[in-house]
């Protein structure tokens, strides 16, 4: 049982939290939550549906005014406890992620220390929540800008970082002055809740972080069509960013969007091979290869490429698959079955049209782990060049000219991440600046980190978060004219 391997039991609940209240669904429904790795149930939590969360919003509403009117020194402080109980509570938040979720424990608390990081962040930046003055047109007038919190916020987060993209939404709208209603993924609720009840031990009022669990579609339904949301903050599939779009259109919502990528990673020939290798298994492979941000397409250069592709796979060799719980493991399991289906499909198509399976394959039993895998001579026509496969595999192209790797790299209509590795300095503004996408990483494979902005363009997304950026997205600007003077 998760509970009894918790230091601090009390952070594994089965409540959903509304106006500072433990409360279950109307009508009693549950939803089980499973540990991928081994299909134990481990927790039911409350199927809330459109009344309950109504519910919630009407208490961000109520909460509203006293929390925008707290000085932002005094939200900071909140937020930085906040902060310190998550550090406090790593082990714990890192396990019950690992269980919900599958990635390996040494990953999760990787997660809860970034997740942490926004929060700290964003108490600081609260602080600097500058307006301006503006050179008026005549000599009575003055010309303000006031910068004031947007109202009631929710966020809809997804599975595969189910702390931290919790924190990077509600950070900078805490901070900013909003209250906000979140829903996580139905898979990961309970890296969620355990943020509640933090939230509640540090003393963040009643009504200013909800966590509502259950139905995707009537919570959906409820956030996007009740006008005291003003606006709502989605990670998540662009399928379903788009389905939020079209229902927040009728009332005009501010919206966030961070949604899905297909992110190339190209390598020249007068790449740095170690620097790239490690860049590939970083941006690759980091949990199970399920982010937004992982390489989808490995483009690596004609005089490079048998070395780069010997190289890898020799790195991949040393992974080792297995639950998350395990210290040796590095690889966890997929979420769910239909992850996997997915992933398989892509390595048939791949296969079938002419790739070469270098290591790893198509998972053969009907369990959710799946071998990391190498495929070579991939190429533009296969799904695997087209859609985010969403697991651990590794197909690389081979191409010739730079502008060729450019031409390949823009065709898509996603724009979130994109990696190059090369040498020449003039090469690297160049093709940096050419790339169109919303973060480029230069000889690195990590673009992820509370300081920088994070977000995409086409497909990918609407704004931005981290950084000063991101605390734009909960602030409205309002243009303060002072005449008759
Ligand atoms: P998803 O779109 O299926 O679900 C995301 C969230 O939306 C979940 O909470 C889900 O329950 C909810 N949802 C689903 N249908 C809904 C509806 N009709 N109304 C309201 N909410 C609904 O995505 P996922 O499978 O959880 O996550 C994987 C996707 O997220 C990938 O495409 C990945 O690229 C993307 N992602 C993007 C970023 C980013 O920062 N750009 C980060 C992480 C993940």
């Amino acid at each position: 049982m998760l509970k009894n391997r918790l230091k601090d039991p009390s952070l594994l609940v089965e409540r959903a939290y509304i106006d500072g209240q433990w409360v279950s669904a109307d009508n009693g429904d549950t939803l089980d939550v499973v540990n991928p790795a081994n299909g134990e149930c481990l927790a039911r939590i409350p199927a809330l549906q459109g009344s309950e969360t109504r519910r919630a919003i009407e208490a961000a509403e109520r909460a509203w005014p006293a929390w925008r009117a707290r000085p932002a020194a005094l939200r900071a402080a909140l937020l930085e406890r906040w902060y310190e109980a998550m550090l406090d509570n790593l082990d714990d938040l890192a396990l019950i992620m690992t269980c919900e979720q599958g990635k390996p424990l040494a990953e999760a608390q990787g997660e809860i220390r970034y997740g942490a990081s926004f929060v700290k962040w964003f108490a600081e930046e609260a602080r600097r929540v500058y307006g301006e003055t503006i050179p008026a047109p005549s000599g009575d007038r003055r010309l303000l800008t006031l910068k004031q919190p947007v109202g009631v916020c929710a966020a809809i987060t997804p599975w595969n970082f189910p702390n931290a993209m919790i924190t990077r939404k509600c950070a900078p709208a805490l901070a900013a002055g909003c209250p906000m209603v979140v829903k996580p993924s139905d898979l990961t609720p309970l890296s969620a809740l355990a943020l509640a009840v933090l939230a509640e031990r540090v003393g963040i009022p009643a009504g200013v972080f909800n966590v509502v669990t259950g139905m995707p579609a009537g919570i959906g339904e409820e956030l996007t069509s009740n006008p005291t949301v003003r606006k709502i903050s989605f990670t998540g599939s662009t399928a379903v960013g788009s389905l939020l779009m079209r229902q927040s259109a009728n009332q005009i919502k501010r919206l966030s969007l961070e949604l899905g990528g297909n992110a190339p990673f190209i390598v020249f020939d007068d790449a740095d091979l170690e620097q790239a290798v490690a860049g590939v298994m970083q941006s690759k492979f980091r949990n199970a290869g399920q982010t937004c941000v992982c390489a989808n397409r490995i483009l690596v250069q004609d005089g490079i490429y048998e070395r780069f592709a010997a190289r890898l796979v020799e790195e991949v060799g040393k992974l080792r698959v297995g639950d998350g719980m395990e210290s040796a493991t590095t690889i966890g399991p997929l979420i769910n079955a239909a992850a996997v289906s997915k992933v398989a499909r892509h390595v048939d198509d791949a296969l079938s049209k002419g790739a070469r399976l270098l290591c790893g394959g198509v998972p053969e039993d009907d369990s959710q782990f799946v071998k990391p895998t190498v495929l070579g001579e991939a190429r533009a026509d296969m799904l695997l060049a087209n859609e985010e496969t969403f697991g651990p595999v590794a197909p690389l192209m081979r191409f010739r000219t730079e502008a060729e790797a450019l031409a390949i790299a823009n065709a898509t209509p996603y724009g979130l991440g994109a990696y190059f590795f090369t040498q020449d300095l003039r090469r690297s503004w160049r093709f940096g600046e050419a790339l169109e996408f919303g973060m480029v990483g230069l000889n690195t494979g990590l673009i992820s980190m509370e300081v920088a902005p994070f977000g995409g363009v086409k497909q990918s997304g609407l704004g931005r978060e981290g950084s000063k950026y991101g605390l734009d997205e909960y602030l409205e600007i309002k243009a303060f004219h002072i005449g008759g003077l």
